[in-house]
């Protein structure tokens, strides 16, 4: 073989499309190297190739396990086209190489094998044609790197009228080095699951989002999972609701120095709170006044009141709390339908009692209070990978709210109104968008998630935040339950008298509405509704992205509303801060626009 002759190593487990391959390389008088059962398969169909031995003068070993791996190959593929590197090759009398062919041993397939052993699968684990394709790709600059069969057609064309293109090196090297984070991923997957399978570092989920989407997974690279399993099994749902709920009570109760606590649903907050004191009324309304030793515990009285904003839409939550759970927290949730909680840490008794709900089932998560993520966060929407920073904008009652628009010389905001905007504000953080949330006490009072439309949101929130008052008025607080009424048909019927939209219409629904008192309440008119909901006051509303229109400002100002956070950026806002302005409510402009999806 004369100097000018150029050199393809060729080594490929997939043989796909190879004969046609060695058929071209050989039409351009390309000297063909190749392994074991490679070399074979070319011989077998005559063309004329040789074994990588003649240039290693090794013969392979091991089995196989070492077959191209030999400096007599590599320094061949790396060498550059400088004086240095021609010496060295010169000196040991070794022949660049040009063209690298080369696929993985198919470890996909292997590990798919039901009953698989380690054993088996190590075998599968290739090492020789990663270095093969790894060197050929590092040296894209002189070497073409093949690695899928069906860029072989391409590329013989290309030598055939001349060079292989620069471009084409370049997307051959780039494809070459995602076959083998691939192949290295395939790898690291299965020994994750054997290894550290257990929850360490793999968590098997019954399924996805719905049933019948399996296998599903949660699982860290390069890491331990942030949580534990303390009891039950967590699904798909679960995680979304308490990798968000957590961020949320971590970043409220470090904002406001208190004790957090989230009630989670499809992903949005139904209710958030810091555990500001309850008095009685708030404490009977929450269906909290019989547990012992609440108004000792901050977390406890956090808890009730993210449960007690929305009790609908918080039945089966997932709770995420901020600080050690504690008797009174866990009696309280123990009696509610709940789906999980996840908190730093568990007092024994508490512990206890959240292991005897639901059959022994009731899921129970301890999160590791000094989890960061990292900044970078990734995802595959129909096999497309979106990745972003993290939103890890820090939200707090003393730099959030500094930028009063209206009024003009407003003194700043009380401590009292900076607690629920910031309570409002972080909510939205992890709430899904569009949002508005209505906050005051240092709990979420109405919440509206997922619209897209912005005045449907504060709409929801508001008659949400209306409702929840509405849930004060005596005659709510007043009624006369028939014995056994189960909490949860308490919620429902309360709900129904106090939206006033929901009273029963047909005959049907009437009796089975009428059915869980011993006396029916008075169903409110509008005057009534009107003269209670003037009693709401000093409310705090923030929005997730700015108000397009003035609309939403009127609504917010209808159901107690003084005090709005929103980011600025619409062409209305000169027309909302005046809206504000003429209603009496002090606007902040909030620089963080927070979707969340
Ligand atoms: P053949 O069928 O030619 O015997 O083997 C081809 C396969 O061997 C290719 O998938 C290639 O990646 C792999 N291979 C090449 N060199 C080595 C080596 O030195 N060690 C190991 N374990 N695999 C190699």
């Amino acid at each position: 073989a004369s100097d000018a002759q150029k050199i393809a190593i060729i080594s490929v487990s997939n043989k796909t499309g190879l004969l046609d391959l060695a058929k071209g390389l050989v039409k351009q008088n390309v000297r063909l190297l190749a392994s074991g059962g490679t070399a074979k398969m070319i011989r077998e169909a005559n063309f004329p190739v040789e074994d990588i031995s003649s240039i290693t003068n090794a013969k392979e070993m091991l089995g196989g396990r070492v077959k191209t791996l030999h400096p007599a190959v590599h320094a061949g593929i790396l060498a550059r086209d400088i004086a240095s590197d021609e010496e060295d090759l010169a000196s040991s009398n070794i022949k660049k190489v040009d063209y690298v062919v080369c696929n993985l041993y198919d470890f996909k397939s292997a590990i798919a094998q039901v009953n698989v052993t380690i054993g088996e699968a190590v075998e599968e684990i290739d090492i020789g044609g990663v270095t093969l394709i790894r060197a050929a790709a590092k040296n894209h600059t002189r070497v073409t790197v093949l690695t899928d069969p069906e860029d072989y057609h391409d590329f013989l064309k290309e030598i055939d009228d001349g060079e292989v293109a620069e471009n084409s090196r370049q997307l051959y090297a780039l494809k070459a080095f995602e076959h083998t984070a691939d192949y290295d991923t395939t790898i690291s997957d299965f020994f994750r699951k054997k290894y550290a399978g257990d929850g360490l570092q793999h968590l098997t989920l019954r399924y996805g989002t719905n049933p019948h989407q399996k296998p599903a997974a949660a699982y860290m690279k390069e890491a331990n999972l942030p949580f534990k399993v303390l009891c039950g099994s967590p699904g798909f749902v679960n995680l979304l609701d308490a990798l968000n709920a957590w961020p949320l009570v971590k970043e409220l109760s470090q904002a406001l120095q208190f004790p957090a606590a989230a009630s989670f649903k499809h992903v949005s907050p139904a209710g958030a709170a810091i555990g500001v004191p309850l008095n009685d009324v708030e404490r009977k309304v929450y269906m909290v006044d019989d547990i012992e030793g609440i108004e000792k515990s901050g977390l406890a009285q956090a808890y009730a009141r993210a449960r007690g904003a929305d009790r609908m839409s918080s039945f089966g939550d997932m709770i995420a709390v901020s600080h050690e759970v504690d008797v009174p927290t866990a009696k309280i949730i123990s009696r509610e339908v709940s789906d999980g909680i996840v908190a730093p840490s568990y007092s024994v008794e508490a512990l206890d009692i959240l292991k005897r709900k639901k059959g022994g089932k009731y899921l129970v998560l301890q999160m590791d209070p000094d989890y960061e993520p990292p900044a970078q966060e990734n995802r595959t929407v129909y096999g497309v990978q979106l990745s972003q920073h993290r939103n890890d904008a820090r939200i707090s009652p003393h730099d959030t709210f500094s930028t009063i628009i209206t009024p003009k010389d407003s003194p700043p905001l009380s401590d009292s109104a900076l607690r629920d905007l910031t309570v409002a504000t972080i909510a939205l953080k992890f709430t899904q968008s569009n949002s508005v949330c209505y906050a005051l006490n240092g709990q979420v009072i109405g919440l509206g998630a997922g619209q897209q439309s912005r005045i449907h949101c504060t709409r929801l929130a508001g008659d949400k935040a209306d409702n929840w008052w509405m849930r004060f008025h005596e005659r709510a607080l007043n009624i006369k339950w028939k014995k056994g009424t189960k909490r949860p048909d308490k919620s429902n019927c309360i709900d129904m008298l106090c939206s006033g939209s929901g009273m029963p219409k047909s005959e049907a629904e009437r009796e089975d509405y009428e059915s869980h008192f011993d006396e029916v309440p008075q169903p409110f008119t509008q005057e009534e509704r009107d003269a209670w909901l003037q009693k709401l006051s000093e409310v705090a509303c923030s929005s997730d992205a700015f108000f397009p229109f003035i609309d939403n400002v009127f609504r917010a100002g209808r159901s107690g509303v003084k005090y709005i956070a929103a980011p600025s950026g619409s062409q209305n806002d000169g027309a909302v801060f005046e809206t504000a302005s003429k209603l009496g409510i002090t606007f902040v402009e909030q620089h963080l626009r927070l979707f969340h999806h």
